[in-house]
C-alpha cells in the first residue's frame, strides 16, 4: 500500500454549507479545536456524541498520515446558564449544589471527564488547557479587541460591540437586525447592554462570585466564548484549520467565537467549521436530580461503552441520532435503564468480535484485493467522514485483516477484543508498577499510588484491590 495515490479529503464546512475538499495550512499538519466540557456535572451521553465524532475525525486525519494536534478546552469558569450569557455561571451553581468549592468541582468533574473519554474509547486530545489557567490571555485579547474599538463597559461587564463587525453572523448565516437572543431570557439583562447580540467579554460586579481576577476594567471573570478565541490561538495560532462543536454552538458561541478572533487579529479564524448533530435521548429526563444518562449508567445497565461507540458508528455525524430510553421501573433514580438501540448495538459487536476471532482463513488473501478493499473504505472515511458507509463495506468484506486496518479509527479495541485471551498475564514493566503501588499504599501515600494506577491504566491494565492483594487484569474497555 505504500504507492498507493493519496485518496483526497473532503468536509463539510458549516461557513460554505458545502463539502470541501480539506487542505491544511502546514502540510502533513493539522491544527483541530473542539469546544469541550463545562466541568460543573457529569457529561451526558449526547454531548459524549459530539466528541466521538471529533475523536473519529481526528483519528481519521491521522490514518491519512497527518499529524494532528488537537485542543480541547475544559470550562471551568464563565459558562452562565445560558448561552447568550444571562443566568447564573454553572461552576457557581454546582459549588452550591455539592458544598465544594468551584476548584474542587472543575477537577472532580475533569476527572470523570477523562475517565468517560477513555471508557467510551476516544483518545484524550492533545492538549486539554483549563480556562482558569489562561485568564492572562483572554485580558489581552479582550485589550487588543478594546484598543481597535470593539468593545464598550457597562457596570456588569466588558462586551463585544456586534455592531462595529460587518461580518458578525456569517457562519449561522444570521442577520444582526433580526437577532433577539439574550433577550428571551429574562434572567440578569444588563439595560446597559447596546444590542440582544452583544456578549459578554469581561464580567463585572458579581460579589457572589468566587471565582474572580484583577483586569483593567476592574475585578471578574472572562465570559466564555472568549475563553475558546485565547485558548485556540495559543495551542493552534491565530489561524488554523478545523474547529468543531455540537449544533448548538453556531448561533451564539461559534458566532462570537470568529467575531472576536477576526476583529481582533484581522484575518481568518479558522477555514473548516464542523458541527455534529444531536443525540436525541427520548425518555423521562431528570437533569435536576442529576439522573441524566452517562456512561456511568450505561456502565450501571449493564451495557458496554463501546456499544454505545459503536451504535454512533452507525450514524453520520451530521444525522440526528433517535435513542428511546426506559428507567428500570419507570423511575430515574435507580440509575438504570435500557434502549433498544444499544441493545442491538450490543449485541452487534458482541458477535462480530466472535466473528472475528473465529475466521481462521482471510477472504482478502490478496494484496490487490486487500488493497483495493482498503481504498473503498478509506474514500468513506474521507468522504465528510462517512462512518456508517466504511462500516457497512467493512461488514461486507468479513475481513479481520481489514477491520483491524480501520480499528486506529472505530476504536473498538479490535485486537485485544476479538484476539486476545481475557487471562492473558501482564508483562514485567505493569508487574513492577503494581508493586511498586502496593509499596506507596502501605506507607498511606495515596497521591503516589493514585499516579501508579494511572501509569498502570496507561499500559492498557486495570489494578484492583482485593482482601487477598491487588489483581491485575486488561483494562475492560477503551483504548488508553
Ligand atoms: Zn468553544
Amino acid at each position: 500500500m505504500d504507492n498507493m495515490d493519496p485518496i483526497p479529503i473532503t468536509l463539510y464546512n458549516t461557513l460554505s454549507r458545502s463539502k470541501e475538499r480539506f487542505e491544511p495550512l502546514t502540510p502533513g499538519k493539522v491544527g483541530m479545536y473542539t469546544c469541550g466540557p463545562t466541568v460543573y456535572n457529569f457529561a451526558h451521553i449526547g454531548n459524549l456524541r459530539t466528541f466521538l465524532f471529533e475523536d473519529l475525525l481526528a483519528r481519521t486525519l491521522r490514518l491519512n498520515g497527518y499529524e494532528v494536534t488537537h485542543v480541547m478546552n475544559i470550562t471551568d469558569v464563565g459558562h452562565q446558564t445560558s448561552d447568550g450569557d444571562a443566568g447564573e455561571d454553572k461552576m457557581a451553581i454546582a459549588a452550591k449544589r455539592e458544598q465544594l468549592d468551584p476548584y474542587a468541582i472543575a477537577r472532580k468533574y475533569e476527572g470523570f471527564f477523562v475517565n468517560d473519554m477513555q471508557r467510551l474509547g476516544n483518545d484524550i486530545p492533545t492538549v486539554l488547557p483549563r480556562a482558569t489557567e489562561h485568564v492572562g490571555e483572554m485580558i489581552a485579547l479582550n485589550q487588543t479587541l478594546e484598543a481597535k474599538g470593539f468593545t464598550y463597559a457597562t457596570p456588569e461587564g466588558l462586551y463585544f460591540d456586534t455592531s462595529r463587525d460587518p461580518d458578525y453572523g456569517k457562519l449561522a448565516h444570521l442577520r444582526l437586525d433580526e437577532q433577539k437572543q439574550g433577550v428571551r431570557d429574562d434572567l440578569n439583562i444588563d439595560p446597559d447592554k447596546r444590542h440582544p447580540a452583544d456578549f459578554v467579554l469581561w464580567f463585572l460586579n458579581k460579589p457572589n462570585h468566587i471565582m474572580k481576577w484583577e483586569s483593567p476594567w476592574g475585578v471578574g471573570y472572562p465570559g466564555w466564548h472568549i475563553e475558546c478565541s485565547a485558548m485556540a490561538m495559543k495551542y493552534l495560532g491565530e489561524t488554523f484549520d478545523i474547529h468543531c462543536g455540537g449544533m448548538d454552538h453556531i448561533p451564539v458561541h461559534n458566532t462570537n467565537e470568529i467575531a472576536q478572533s477576526e476583529c481582533a487579529t484581522g484575518h481568518p479564524f479558522v477555514h473548516y467549521w464542523m458541527h455534529a448533530a444531536f443525540l436525541n435521548v427520548r425518555g423521562k429526563m431528570s437533569k435536576s436530580k442529576g439522573n441524566f444518562v452517562t456512561v456511568q449508567t450505561l456502565i450501571d445497565s449493564g451495557y458496554d461503552p463501546l456499544a454505545y461507540r459503536y451504535l454512533c458508528l452507525q450514524a453520520h455525524y451530521r444525522s440526528e441520532l433517535e435513542m428511546a430510553w426506559v428507567w428500570e421501573n419507570d423511575d430515574p433514580t435507580t440509575g438504570r435503564g435500557r434502549a433498544e438501540s444499544l441493545d442491538n448495538a450490543g449485541r452487534g459487536l458482541t458477535y462480530l468480535y466472535e466473528r472475528l476471532a473465529r475466521t481462521t482463513e482471510e477472504p482478502l488473501s490478496s494484496e490487490t484485493a486487500f488493497d483495493s478493499a482498503y481504498r473503498e473504505v478509506l474514500a468513506s472515511l474521507n468522504d465528510d467522514l462517512n462512518v456508517p458507509r466504511a462500516v457497512a463495506t467493512l461488514h461486507t468484506y468479513e475481513s479481520p485483516r481489514l477491520w483491524n486496518a480501520f480499528d486506529p479509527v472505530l476504536g473498538l479495541d479490535l485486537a485485544r477484543r476479538a484476539k486476545l485471551p481475557e487471562d492473558e498475564a501482564p508483562p514485567a514493566p505493569v508487574f513492577a508498577l503494581v508493586e511498586e503501588r502496593q509499596a506507596a499504599r502501605k506507607n498511606r501515600d495515596f497521591a503516589r499510588s493514585d499516579e501508579l494506577r494511572a501509569a498502570i491504566a496507561a499500559l492498557g491494565w486495570e489494578v484492583a484491590d482485593t482482601p487477598q492483594g491487588p489483581t491485575v487484569k486488561r483494562h475492560p474497555v477503551g483504548r488508553l
